[in-house]
């Protein structure tokens, strides 16, 4: 396994791979960048097929978290964490509280949180060995931070139908959304209260049933979504889920969403940029959740604080459609070019 050659390497400062024989950890923290504060990104658990799928999805992953709190002006870096286990069958208490004692090991230099895979009991456990842990909530409250990541996203494709589309409303609006998990049921509410039509899908046919009947929508298989016939298009289920084909295929003008890593290949925003769909980098729409995580550190935490700093993302975005309206370029590419001014400024 190649790790300085390896193609998602991008000058990460550190990498540490974790192991403890009693619990059967097997782990690998990527620090990448830490010039505007400590690395904090999610823990994953996943069965990756090879040790080399786990590296590169935490190299990709740590980049990404350095670029997204960049541009949501967090006091972060970027740092991801995976443990190579399936969360049903092998996370156990001795599993997590190992993680947190190599959490503890970097000494704050990398803060541990939630991602897929993970809950909050389980930082819980973390806790217990290390305190660079955030999402725990505060007293009484969950620390879920999707109803915010689900508001960051609201606010990024209202910004987008704005700049492609040329209204201000949502009334009427016709949006698909892939998925309507935790971040996906708290953006269908919100968009149905602003008067938008929803197409829903998700291979949950229970969550879609209840969450179909509140907001009035129309459900479709969840291979009949990239074809309805709608205005914005947005992915809160999976990552790489914008193929050639997806992106060939789409009847939306815009793509918003909060999976992360939508684009399968950095190309297929040329891609969607040539067919007029304009797309919101996935890393500035959904930010909501690592802004609240950040916020959760603080003494002066208030939801309305969280909030005001969560609408923020659509003053950032509106600078990138602009740019990339002005330079005749996708969003992607100027929303990784601010993201980079902003690391060496
Ligand atoms: P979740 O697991 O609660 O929801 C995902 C939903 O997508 C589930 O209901 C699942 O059944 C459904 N799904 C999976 N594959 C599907 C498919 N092929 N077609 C249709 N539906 C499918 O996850 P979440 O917390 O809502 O997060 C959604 C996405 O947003 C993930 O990619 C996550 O990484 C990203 N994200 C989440 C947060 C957050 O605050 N939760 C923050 C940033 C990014």
């Amino acid at each position: 396994m190649q790790v300085f050659d390896h193609p998602e390497f991008d000058h990460h400062e550190q990498i540490v791979f974790g192991c403890d024989e009693a619990s059967g950890l097997r782990a690998i923290i990527a620090i990448h960048d830490t010039r505007r504060g400590p690395a904090l990104g999610g823990l994953r658990i996943y069965p990756y097929a090879s040790e080399d799928d786990a590296l590169t999805d935490v190299l990709r992953l740590s980049r990404g978290m350095t670029y997204k709190s960049a541009l949501a002006d967090l006091p972060l870096g970027g740092g991801k964490a995976v443990i190579i286990a399936d969360p049903r069958l092998d996370k156990t208490p001795e599993l997590l509280r190992a993680m947190g004692r190599l959490v503890d090991s970097l000494g704050g230099r990398y803060i541990t949180a939630e991602d897929s895979g993970t809950s909050e009991a389980d930082m819980r456990l973390i806790r217990q060995e290390t305190r660079h842990v955030s999402g725990l909530g505060r007293a009484g409250e969950s620390g879920d931070p999707s109803p915010y990541t689900a508001h960051g996203v609201f606010c990024a494709l209202r910004s987008a139908v704005r700049h492609r589309l040329g209204r201000n409303d949502l009334l009427g609006l016709r949006v698909a959304i892939q998925g309507v998990g935790h971040v996906g049921a708290h953006l269908a509410r919100e968009l149905h209260a602003n008067g938008a039509q929803l197409v829903l899908t998700d291979l949950d046919r229970d969550a879609l049933g209840i969450l179909v009947d509140e907001v009035g929508a129309v459900t479709v298989s969840p291979q009949a979504i990239f074809d309805a016939e709608v205005d914005v298009f947005a992915p809160c289920a999976l990552g790489a889920v914008l193929t050639a084909d997806v992106a060939d295929r789409l009847k939306a003008r815009v793509v918003c969403g909060a999976a992360n890593n939508q684009l399968a290949t950095p190309e297929i925003a040329e891609r969607l940029h040539a067919r007029g769909i304009l797309y919101a980098p996935d890393y500035v729409a959904n930010a909501g959740g690592v802004i609240d995580v950040e916020w959760q550190r603080r003494s002066d935490y208030s939801h309305a604080a969280v909030m005001a700093h969560v609408e923020r993302i659509s003053a950032t975005i509106d600078e990138i459609f602009t740019r990339a309206h002005r330079e005749d370029t996708h969003p992607a590419q100027v929303a990784d070019r601010l993201a980079r001014e902003r690391l060496d400024g």
